[in-house]
């Protein structure tokens, strides 16, 4: 036996490699990704997928690192929709600050066991430092915590259970309980309403004004109307910065109507959270430091790479009622609590030491910094609502933050083929990335500004690739009547 094991050893210990070894690997891997950076302002935006691309068998044998670059750098960061480009301007981009990578790159060396205080004080300090900081920023009392996330998926997940618990739901009350959002709430609310184990749930979608906010008055009657017939509302979800169009719902007036109704008031502020750190908008968000949680991302208003989101709660018991445990292989852990874990207060037990990746980037690039590049954003929506105004196109409402909706309508032509083809032009062209939304049957383009790559250049660039997609559009469209 002894035998055995001693062979085993010595393949065993080459997961293990060496200092040469290791040398070799960061080499290649600085290698491509200074080459990956270097050229990002030049790269296309977008690049139409290769289906037939064939994928890297797994073998018996490891491979040179040399092959797996080559094919990552052909094929995985080469097709679709190049999200680090400073041109991509569709769904919620975020760019991907290098200092993540470093945060992460630290973090899975040593490999920390940041679900709990007792195995790792230092992490877990850290990750509830951001959570306090986040907390603050947003207008939460001292006490506040919550919970990073992989995005803000998931914290809508966590929002809609802690909701639903605090509310002492059961399975037998789900057909009458009620949760009011709009039309224009991020559509992994209604997944975690389904994932919650509440699709019974009654929605309510209240209507929206002609900005896309949230209509109180008719909110109001609502609930009114639905506790009369007897119905159990218990959730209304409100959005700091809608995907659609960046709009921010009156939150001050939905606090008031929750806290008059005993309703769990939950802010979506996964895109707009992080402009509460600007003095000058902090208006336009009253009313968020009295919800009882709120859903953030940092991989999206932080620049952070993805897999960054989080929970904010104001009172961190409702959240430990829904996510405690105890389970007999957890005794040596008990008593140790001197500050909430992540385990306590989320569905994970073993996990990634998440917060390293923004705990670094706060520090290393310095929060004055972080808030120019955020402000800068909403700079540059403006800029591009007046431009693309200026070249004719039909534009939604001014932007609140750094989100806008804008379409061409031309003479003659049904405007929404119009756009899908100016969309499938820029698809083609590549330089930039859009994305598009239907609102009431109307199909919209939209620009999303919140790489903190994406500077005034990258817009100019952006408007004139709009501009001569139009002619060529136009010109495609006369061919065909
Ligand atoms: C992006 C987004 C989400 C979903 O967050 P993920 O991090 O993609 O899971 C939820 N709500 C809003 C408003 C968003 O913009």
């Amino acid at each position: 036996m002894i035998d055995q094991i001693r062979a085993l050893e010595a393949r065993a210990r080459l997961l293990e490699p060496d200092h040469t070894t290791r040398q070799i690997w960061e080499k290649a891997i600085h290698e491509y990704s200074n080459q990956f950076l270097e050229q990002l302002d030049k790269a296309p935006a977008y690049i139409t997928p290769n289906n037939k691309s064939p994928i890297l068998a797994f073998e018996e044998q490891p491979k040179p690192i040399e092959q797996l670059l080559e094919f990552l750098g052909q094929d995985a960061d080469k097709q679709g929709l190049n999200t680090s480009s400073p041109k991509h301007f569709g769904y919620i981009p975020g760019g991907g600050l290098y200092t993540t990578a470093i945060g992460d790159y630290l973090a899975a060396v040593t490999n920390r066991y940041a679900g709990l205080f007792f195995p790792s004080p230092g992490a877990v300090r850290i990750e509830n430092q951001l959570l306090r900081w986040m907390c603050q920023m947003v207008g939460y009392p001292e006490g506040s915590l919550g919970n990073l996330t992989s995005g803000g998926s998931i914290a809508n997940l966590e929002a809609v259970i802690v909701a639903r618990d605090k509310a002492e739901l059961k399975g037998a009350d789900y057909h009458q309980a009620v949760v009011y959002l709009t039309d224009q709430v991020h559509h992994c609310v209604q997944k975690a309403l389904r994932l919650a184990g509440m699709s019974e749930a009654i929605i309510r979608y209240i209507p929206v004004s002609a900005r896309f906010k949230m209509r109180t008055d008719i909110l109001s009657d609502q609930i009114e109307q639905d506790k009369e017939s007897g119905l159990k509302p218990f959730l209304v979800v409100g959005s700091a910065g809608t995907t659609n169009t960046g709009a921010i719902d009156p939150l001050d007036e939905i606090a008031d109507l929750a806290e008059n109704h005993q309703l769990w008031f939950h802010v979506d502020a996964a895109y707009g959270g992080f402009f509460t750190l600007l003095e000058r908008y902090t208006p336009q968000f009253q009313g968020i430091e009295r919800s009882d949680s709120i859903t953030i991302d940092p991989h999206k208003g932080l620049f952070l790479s993805y897999g960054s989101g989080a929970i904010l709660v104001r009172d961190p018991k409702r959240l430990y009622q829904s996510n405690y445990y105890t389970a007999s292989y957890m005794q040596d852990v008990e008593g140790a609590i001197q500050e909430y874990s992540p385990a306590d207060l989320s569905p994970e037990l073993t996990k990634h030491f998440r917060g390293l990746r923004m705990w670094m980037s706060i520090h290393l690039l310095g929060i004055e910094n972080l808030k120019a590049a955020i402000e800068e954003k909403i700079l540059l929506c403006q800029y591009f609502y007046g431009e693309i105004r200026d070249l004719g196109f039909e534009v939604g409402p001014f932007p609140e933050l750094s989100v806008m909706i804008y379409r061409y309508v031309p003479e003659d032509v049904d405007a929404n083929a119009f756009n899908k083809a100016l969309v499938q032009y820029t698809r083609k062209e590549g330089r930039i990335f859009i994305s598009t939304t239907t609102i009431d049957g109307v199909y919209w383009l939209r620009m999303a500004v919140m790489s903190f790559r994406t500077h005034l250049e990258d817009m100019q660039v952006g408007v004139e690739v709009l501009k001569e997609g139009v002619q060529h559009t136009l010109a495609h469209f006369k061919e065909l009547a």
